[in-house]
């Protein structure tokens, strides 16, 4: 096989990981369609366009996990970060970038490494043989889609995400929910109590389907298709079909006893299930929803037991290219079915400018071991990038898997650490979880040098 990496798509994973597998002496073609091919988002044929914000969130590397990814990031020598503390404008704790000169700067860059070359155009079809990285993103080129759709199975490559608000387990009351699958279905214990429920009265209802009809909405943008599937409708749009289409829908209270009222029965019931292997995280069941963030958070503290609801994600439906990694990929993110093709950013199932580089980054550096004849293990499950690779790849439940965004929820917990649970722990948790990831990472890349 021969010893190029070739690299389809140079947006934010893909050009971290060609720079990472350049700097470790490796021959690297990426591939880019723009700017002959165009996206609905993308202004201009640099490589690692930011689309729309020009934010890379928190820069708190000690209680912030995509500020621990940034500290890793940076670590690891990554181009995304060094371009970004190059470019950086001031916003407080936030690391906030000029755009334009952030992405020409890695454009320029990477034209000027010696062991890169960039090739414009559009790739069609899978490559047959030779080491591959796809990082072609959430707005991956149809033609190339269809491909990727073929030899996946329909089913296993999806074109929109529909994300139901993903909500931290620990802070959620469970003096008014209860753990119960309707009708106590399932073999085991853990089957019968597989879901979480939140009960609403008739007036609690009613209040909250008028808080969703009125709540502020992000629109579709031009050229992404707003027909919903039926399977996924939002939430609003479901409670503007009839006030009581949730309640015969994902809110219906039938075959659950609440276990603190037991002789009350509830107008409506709001289902959480877990949404990682963990159980720290557990996402709101059907209730993907296009409300805008601030509108969203507000009208889900509205349901009881989520009164103080943290949310590790919140809720969307967006135009997304992107795969069912659990099923698809291993843990060095290769392709289980063709293993020359690896993928990596957001097309592997996680969100953000952040977390695709670090994808592209990981990717970069198993690709290039591979291809010098060194075996590296996968970044460790207690770093961020490590933790998100984990998840994409196992810890997540593939039935119902949707991008994801680093957060302290993905972490295992910490092992007889003595920190009090609870808001009053929580500071000196994320600061053992970041001491820990820091000095794992470390060792993880001391072992490659
Ligand atoms: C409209 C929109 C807004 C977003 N806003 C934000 C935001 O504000 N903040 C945030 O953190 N994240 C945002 N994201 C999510 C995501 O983090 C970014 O899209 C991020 O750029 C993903 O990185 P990537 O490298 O996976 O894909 P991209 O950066 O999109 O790079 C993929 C590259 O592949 C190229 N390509 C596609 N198909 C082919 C092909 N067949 N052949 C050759 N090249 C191809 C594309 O032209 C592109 O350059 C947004 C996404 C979208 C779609």
């Amino acid at each position: 096989m021969e010893n190029t990496l070739h690299i389809i798509g140079g947006g934010m994973a893909g050009s971290e990981a060609a720079w990472q597998a350049a700097q470790l002496g490796v021959k690297v073609i990426i591939h880019e369609m723009r700017p002959a091919v165009e996206t609905f988002a993308h202004q201009t044929g640099n490589l690692a366009e930011m689309v729309c914000s020009n934010s890379f969130r928190s820069d708190d590397s000690e209680q912030n996990a995509v500020g621990l990814l940034h500290w890793e990031m940076r670590a690891a020598g990554g181009i995304i970060m060094a371009s970004a503390d190059k470019h950086r404008l001031p916003a407080g704790g936030a690391l906030a970038v000029d755009r334009e000169p952030f992405a020409q700067w890695v454009n320029d860059t990477l034209h000027a490494h010696p062991n890169v070359t960039v090739e414009y155009g559009e790739i069609t079809a899978l490559p047959e043989d030779g080491h591959w990285i796809i990082a072609t993103g959430p707005l991956t080129s149809s033609a190339l889609g269809a491909a990727i759709a073929q030899e996946t199975g329909a089913d296993a490559l999806a074109f929109f995400d529909a994300i139901a608000p993903i909500v931290y387990a620990e802070s959620i009351n469970m003096d008014v929910a209860w753990m119960q699958s309707r009708y106590d279905k399932g073999e085991t214990e853990e089957e019968q109590k597989a879901y979480l429920n939140c009960p609403m009265s008739k007036a609690q209802y009613e209040a909250f389907i008028d808080a969703l009809l009125a709540a502020d909405k992000t629109e579709f943008h031009e050229g992404e298709t707003a027909g919903y599937f039926d399977g996924c409708l939002p939430i609003e749009v479901m409670a503007e079909r009839g006030r009581e289409t949730l309640r015969f829908g994902p809110m219906k209270p039938v075959g659950l006893t609440n276990t603190h009222k037991p002789d009350e029965k509830a107008y409506a019931v709001v289902q959480l299930r877990r949404d990682n292997a963990l159980g720290t995280l557990l996402n709101i069941v059907g209730f993907q929803t296009k409300m805008k963030y601030g509108a969203q958070t507000e009208v889900l503290r509205m349901i009881p037991g989520l009164e103080e609801a943290r949310f590790a994600r919140l809720g969307g439906i967006h135009r997304n290219t992107f795969l069912n990694s659990p099923t698809l990929l291993d843990d060095q993110m290769r392709l289980k079915s063709r293993p020359n093709i690896r993928f990596a950013g957001q097309i592997t199932g996680v969100e953000g400018y952040v977390e695709s580089a670090a994808m592209g980054l990981l990717a970069g550096r198993l690709a290039a071991a591979e291809i010098q004849g060194r075996t590296i293990e996968t970044a460790p499950q207690n770093s961020a990038m490590g933790a998100l690779i984990h998840h994409i790849t196992g810890g997540a439940e593939a039935k119902t898997f949707q991008p994801m965004n680093v957060n302290f929820g993905l972490f295992a917990p910490l092992e007889d650490s003595g920190i009090k649970g609870g808001r009053r722990g929580r500071k000196d948790r994320y600061k053992a979880y970041t001491d820990r990831a820091k000095g794992e990472f470390n060792q993880w890349l001391e072992a490659q040098s």
